[in-house]
């Protein structure tokens, strides 16, 4: 029996796909600790982990509203968030860690204070990586920005007394690039399949390629005849009312069956006069919808697109982040999605409609949804980190 330490960072579409893997090393009688978040306590008790709490440590959760929409979008601020949360949670997790005595840890490739901690504690590391995996030929996929290299070399400058502060508590860290890359050298796993991932032929044989690993039911049957259209714009970045509003004005006069899932954030109370066909939530199970859904408008995280193709399901694209604008350009690239360019509720049912009317999508969907499905996922994960351990 191996004791398995996993940290991550409070974000569902970092969460989510390790979900299956900690079932799974349970399943096989591994102990897994799991540091996070109280808002995914449940989540990760209910597959059998122990749940230890980092909430009083993360810098993240205790931004402005302002501050926290700047995490993903300013890379110098994000950079520094993380920096300050892995000093926070430095002194409490290396006194666990040294009682616990750890075979191996997985951290999200975002937790940064777990391929540290594991450095400091000799102990073997695997990246746990919910987004592409990024090299600088795979990092061509996302749009250069203006401004981009002068972000960079602001974090090196303003993270300089950081970095200071993580080599003084042991972190042997080189400089900004290395926090925030993988090199070839270090066990990954990724959540997607070689077929989807860009560029996968230039990862070294230390990446393993899981597909999408879903903690989910299968549901039997469609429960209704109509065309669904399931929308969401995630659990970050989702506030976004005028929008969903647009959404329901262009299926007002449709047969279609809608749903919406606007987020935790949003004042649904702003949304009005809503059709019976359309439904507005807060939340919804979105594994469960897709299964039954014909077309996803989304913001392109990269667990939604992976969800979305794994059942089958084609997208209408409209991404934010500089990440998720990456993730439309593959599924543009592979087929399975189209881009929305306007907002305009004309606008958005026709980009819906051709999707709808053309079942060329569909089948692109499919074919790289198998791949998603059979890549190994939870199995494949659970041997890659079984394997790192002598
Ligand atoms: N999700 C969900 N219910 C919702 C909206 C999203 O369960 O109403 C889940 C979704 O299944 C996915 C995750 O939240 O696993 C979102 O991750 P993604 O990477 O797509 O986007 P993010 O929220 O990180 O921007």
């Amino acid at each position: 029996m191996r004791k398995i330490v996993f940290f991550n960072i409070p974000a569902y579409g970092h969460t989510n796909p390790t979900l299956g893997v900690v079932r799974e090393l349970v399943s096989r009688g591994h102990t897994v600790r799991y540091y996070s978040y109280e808002r995914f306590r449940d989540k990760i008790e209910a597959v059998g982990a122990e749940f230890i709490a980092c909430d009083a440590y993360d810098n993240q959760l205790h931004l402005s509203a302002e501050d926290g929409a700047k995490i993903g979008q300013n890379l110098s601020f994000s950079i520094k968030v993380l920096v300050r949360t892995a000093l926070a949670l430095d002194d409490a997790i290396m006194q666990d860690m040294l009682q616990y005595k750890p075979d191996c840890i997985v951290a999200d490739s975002m937790a940064l204070w777990g391929k540290w901690i594991a450095a400091k504690l000799g102990v073997p590391f695997i990246s746990s990586t919910t987004t592409f995996a990024f090299n600088r030929y795979s990092a061509q996929i996302m749009p250069k920005e203006s401004g981009q290299l002068w972000q960079l070399l602001k974090a090196t400058i303003i993270n300089r007394t950081d970095l200071k502060a993580l080599r003084r508590k042991g972190y042997p860290v080189r400089g900004i690039l290395s926090l925030i890359q993988n090199d070839n050298d270090t066990n990954t796993i990724v959540y997607t399949s070689e077929a989807f991932q860009p560029c996968a032929e230039t990862f070294s044989d230390k990446y393993s390629f899981v597909g999408a690993v879903l903690d989910h039911i299968s549901l039997e049957q469609k429960p209704h005849k109509k065309k669904l259209i399931y929308i969401s714009m995630g659990t970050v970045n989702h506030d976004f009312p005028e929008f969903y509003q647009n959404c329901i004005e262009a299926f007002r006069n449709t047969d279609y069956l809608v749903v919406i899932s606007a987020g935790e954030n949003t004042d649904l109370s702003a949304i009005r006069d809503i059709p019976r066909h359309i439904r507005v939530y807060a939340s919804v199970n979105q594994t469960e919808i897709l299964q039954t859904a014909d077309v996803f408008l989304t913001h392109c995280g990269m667990n939604s697109v992976s969800e979305s193709l794994y059942y089958n399901v084609p997208l209408v694209m409209f991404p934010q982040t500089n990440e998720q604008k990456g993730v439309a350009q593959r599924t543009f690239d592979i087929g399975a999605g189209i881009y929305l360019n306007k907002t305009t509720p004309e606008h958005i049912l026709q980009t819906v409609e051709t999707i709808l009317n053309n079942t060329v999508y569909q089948r692109n969907a499919n074919a790289i949804g198998q791949t998603l499905r059979e890549s190994g996922g939870a199995r494949k994960a659970a041997d890659t980190i079984l394997q790192t351990i002598k």
